[in-house]
């Protein structure tokens, strides 16, 4: 019995989610009995790494065309069975989230996304914990049956270094041919791509106009963190689409995430009040976002957010 993870990589390098997802499985496997067994799709030269993580092997599946989650979830399927899994973990991530509903039907098991603790066994099967209500609560959800799909929500659980490097083995799968073909790729260069930021520096309506972006973007690469923007800060074109959070944007996670000048409606909390700590500057006492806030700071945010980024540069160059 086993816990089977796939590990997400970019032209062989394995993102931090990666090494979540596998913690994730081993400390799944120790929960539920059996070994963590770690999927790498495609190449990568660091797969023996994952043996730190907890992964107890690597089965690497030979693929090399873009991802296609009819490939990838018939890899995962098959090396679950040879292996006689109970659980596939994936990250909560575009690839994991379009493999948790097909992996689901095509291996007959009942699927949790977004899970932020590890399961437990209980008599008819697993209990495991995920946000609802736009994150204002945490359920605890029963799975029945012998087999389960879970994906991972990012940064819930930290990935830690609990063993060595593996062994890996390369498996002769056969995979269907792919109907997917990659027609243009655009990719950002340079940041942490939001769902695995540990900072985030976050603006909104209140910057009045794209070219006041500077002092977020002065602000975000003094303490090396990702910029995101509210809702209607993207969807009028002074930020990219990219960089919006919250219930219909992307869902983070972050160590810090300050937020400066925007409201805090419940939609925008969707999607970052799991954040650790959260830093709001707002002019508007009554911003609901205070609510939710670690630090508040009641001000113009022109005249807060230069001030904070020089008291970051003074702490830095001490
Ligand atoms: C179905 C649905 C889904 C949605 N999904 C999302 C989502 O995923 N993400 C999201 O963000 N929104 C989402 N929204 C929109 C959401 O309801 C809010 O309208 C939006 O979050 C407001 O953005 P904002 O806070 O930037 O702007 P505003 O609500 O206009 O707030 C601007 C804030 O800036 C403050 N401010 C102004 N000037 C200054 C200053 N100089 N210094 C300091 N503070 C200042 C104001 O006091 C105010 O609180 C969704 C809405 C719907 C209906």
């Amino acid at each position: 019995m086993s816990v089977v993870v796939l590990a997400e990589h970019t032209g062989g390098k394995f993102k931090k989610a990666a090494f979540e997802a596998v913690h994730y499985g081993h400390l799944t496997a120790q929960s539920l009995g059996g070994n963590c067994i770690a999927v790498v799709v495609g190449n990568s030269d660091d797969a023996r790494q994952l043996g730190v993580y907890g992964a107890s092997k690597v089965v690497k599946v030979p693929y090399e065309g873009p991802f296609d989650s009819r490939i990838y979830a018939h890899a995962l399927g098959a090396v679950a069975s040879q292996n006689s899994a109970h659980t596939i973990v994936v990250n909560h991530s575009s690839t994991g989230k379009s493999l948790c509903g097909r992996l689901s039907v095509q291996w007959d098991a009942g699927s949790l996304s977004q899970v932020n603790s590890v399961p437990v066994t209980n008599e008819a099967g697993i209990s495991v914990k995920k946000p609802v209500f736009s994150g204002k609560a945490v359920a605890t959800f029963k799975i029945e049956g012998p087999r389960r799909v879970l994906s991972l929500m990012g940064n819930a659980i930290a990935p830690q270094e609990v063993s060595s490097p593996c062994p890996v083995e390369e498996s002769a799968i056969e995979l269907p041919d792919s109907q997917v073909s990659v027609v243009e790729t655009k990719t950002v260069d340079g940041v942490v791509p939001l769902p695995e930021a540990e900072l985030v520096v976050s603006a909104g309506r209140g910057m009045k106009g794209p070219e006041n972006w500077g002092i977020i973007e002065e602000l975000a690469t003094t303490i090396g963190a990702t910029t995101a923007c509210s809702r209607p800060v993207a969807d009028t074109g002074w930020r990219p689409h990219h960089e919006h959070v919250g219930q219909t944007g992307v869902a983070i996670r972050p160590n810090l995430y300050i937020a400066a000048g925007i409201s805090g409606a419940i939609q925008h909390l969707a999607g970052v009040n799991s954040s650790k700590c959260i830093v709001v500057i707002n002019k508007d006492p009554e911003a609901p976002f205070f609510k939710v806030a670690d630090y508040g700071v009641c001000a113009d945010l022109f005249d807060v957010v230069p001030r904070l980024t020089e008291a970051f540069r003074k702490f830095k160059s001490q």
